[in-house]
């Protein structure tokens, strides 16, 4: 018959139980399938269907481009989960937090009072779309200017004219840490891209107040396909600059987007407003647990050990059990850490990637149980192996 579900590279056949043996697992992207079970749980409750004739137009009734119910879940949420303070600020939505990456560096770098370009910069490692967004239309208002630490005595500097967007990413993707601000001082301003702070992914200390925060839905429900991202600006300009772009460069979000966020998000803040959160944190704890066994056996490859800390939602200690594994490769000769994994069959995206050496390699942690029970098993293979030959 047809196949119900579009099988993983390991898996063949109609229902895909037919295990293609010596097949690479690719764990290279973060495509956040963990939640597909909560959302299979929830079929009836979180489906959406929408009827040939609705929402034809641009605009909703009152004009906007933005869903108001969708804006006071929002709020909802931040509150609930107490990671963003959202009082006296202004939401709106991207095409996930991708197209609000670029929004930020925008509104950020117009009012330039000086004729250099502003300098975005995030810390190594950092996420790659930092640096490919910002150079790609080759702007001469802003560039991309690599890792923030050569800056830092720079913005300290009186002499210093030139403006700073420092990214920062907290959880950073790749490495997990929970970053701050490098740069200070009048010159600079920030981005937050809180798209891992999440209690799936780190405890949550306190909420956020910064002046620009970016979420996307992708990391905490999953529906990456969805493209929706929300961006809660602090001040007016910014947030006007902001809508400016969205209003230029695609008139908005789609509807069907924003009414299954809705509807998503209804689900998340539903009964005692936990489940899925504690869904999603025993997966990652359950697997974090699991990697953390293999890696202690593994002198060859190493892993950070990050900081428990007190999780103001869950009311818990808790170490952090981020969305990537980011591995070191230990041995002088195995520099190039991806092509030791890549013979092992494991797929991961190389440290270079991320403005570091490819003695590093990130691999994902939020794949389908499929992926990751593979990677499991391929790591245990490559660590024995390693043992048996020691
Ligand atoms: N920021 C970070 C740190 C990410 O890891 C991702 C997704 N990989 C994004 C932003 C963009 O996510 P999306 O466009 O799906 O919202």
């Amino acid at each position: 018959g047809t196949p119900i579900c579009e099988c993983n590279a390991c898996f063949t056949g109609p229902d895909c139980s037919l295990f293609k043996p010596n097949c690479a697992v690719d764990v290279d992207s973060g495509n956040p399938m963990f939640l597909e079970p909560f959302w299979k749980q929830n079929a009836g409750s979180s489906g959406v269907m929408v009827a040939g004739w609705h929402r034809m137009g641009y605009e909703f009734e009152d004009g906007s481009l933005i869903s108001k119910q969708l804006k006071s879940v929002i709020h909802k949420l931040h509150d609930t989960v107490g990671n963003a303070n959202t009082s006296n600020k202004y939401i709106l939505f991207g095409a996930g937090s991708t197209q609000l990456l670029n929004a930020a560096v925008y509104a950020l770098s117009h009012h330039t009072p000086y004729s250099s370009p502003t300098k975005v910069v995030a810390s190594a490692p950092y996420y790659p779309v930092y640096k490919s967004q910002t150079e790609l239309l080759g702007s001469n208002k802003y560039k991309f200017s690599g890792d923030t630490s050569s800056w830092k005595n720079k913005t300290r500097s009186t002499s210093t004219t030139t403006n700073f967007i420092e990214f920062v990413t907290c959880p950073n993707n790749p490495d997990g840490h929970l970053n701050k601000a490098v740069l200070q001082g009048k010159f600079a301003r920030h981005v937050y891209d809180l798209a891992y702070y999440w209690p799936h992914y780190t405890a949550i200390p306190s909420p956020m107040d910064e002046d620009l925060m970016l979420f996307t839905l992708s990391k905490l429900t999953g529906h990456a396909g969805s493209r929706f991202g929300w961006a809660i600006v602090k001040d007016k300009d910014v947030y006007d600059r902001m809508v400016e772009y969205i209003d230029l460069n695609t008139y908005g979000v789609p509807r069907e987007t924003q009414l299954r966020a809705l509807k998503l998000l209804n689900v998340v803040l539903q009964g005692d407003r936990r489940e899925m959160f504690r869904f999603a944190h025993t997966i990652m704890k359950t697997r974090w647990e699991k990697l953390a066994e293999i890696l202690s056996t593994s002198k060859r490859f190493s892993i950070e050990q990050l900081p428990s800390q007190h999780c103001a939602f869950s009311k818990q200690v808790r170490p952090p059990s981020p969305a990537f594994a980011w591995l070191k490769c230990e041995a002088e000769e195995d520099e190039e850490c991806h092509n030791v994994l890549r013979e092992a069959n494991i797929i991961g995206r190389k440290g270079a990637a991320f403005g570091v050496e490819n003695r590093y390699v990130r691999l994902s942690v939020v794949n389908s149980r499929d992926d990751f029970d593979l990677l499991l098993q391929r790591l245990q293979d490559l660590v024995s192996k390693q043992r048996s030959i020691v």
